[in-house]
């Protein structure tokens, strides 16, 4: 009696549902979608995503994204940055959103995500272990974690490792609501909270 999708909508349906924040309703209303438009913009849909992937690298110093074929990020290879300072965040957009504060002149430490024991995302799963190796000629550390409980967890357990290499580490706090992600702060609040940094 059951009338089954045909196997080619099935399988779009199944990868679109992998995609963070899309459930199972979700997928089927963009397979549907994407049937209903035409094909060349489909391709080049299809030709963006593949070229985001194979186009993009993790910067060797920060982690930052970057142009593959690039010897290091925008950032890190800009002569005019503090080169004292060393901001730490969950995500490319958490420096991105930071760099609009215009409050901000140091580096980055990128670490791709945030720690959850419970989620089995441990300091192996993030760049933690390099960051140690980064503290020669810092004056500071800025923690930007986000300010929800995987992110002040973060910054608690990255302020007892840095803690023997003898370096100033700060943790930005005023202005951001509890529980937020900082790619979605606006950029007065989180150009105060770069300049309220507290130490930790
Ligand atoms: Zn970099």
């Amino acid at each position: 009696m059951s009338v089954r999708f045909p196997s080619a909508l099935l399988t779009l349906i199944r990868e679109l549902g992998r995609l963070p924040g899309i459930g199972p309703k979700s997928a089927q209303r963009l397979a549907f979608y994407l049937f209903n438009r035409p094909e060349e913009e489909v391709r080049d849909l299809a030709e963006a995503l593949v070229g985001a992937k194979t186009g993009l690298v993790r910067c060797p110093v920060c982690f930052n994204v970057m142009s593959a074929g690039q010897e290091c990020c925008a950032v890190c290879s800009d002569a005019r940055r503090d080169r004292g300072l060393l901001c730490v965040v969950e995500q490319p957009a958490d420096l991105l959103a930071i760099e609009r504060s215009g409050e901000y002149a140091g580096l980055y430490h990128v670490l791709h995500g945030a720690l959850s024991p419970m989620n089995g995302v441990g300091p192996e799963q993030l760049t933690i272990d390099t960051l140690g190796r980064r503290m020669a000629g810092l004056r500071e550390v800025v923690l930007a974690t986000s300010t929800t409980v995987e992110g002040e967890a973060t910054a608690h357990y990255i302020a007892r490792l840095l803690a023997p290499a003898g370096v100033a580490v700060s943790r930005i706090a005023y202005g951001l609501p509890v529980g937020g992600d900082l790619e979605y702060a606006d950029e007065v609040t989180l150009g105060r909270a770069i300049s309220n940094r507290r130490p930790v």
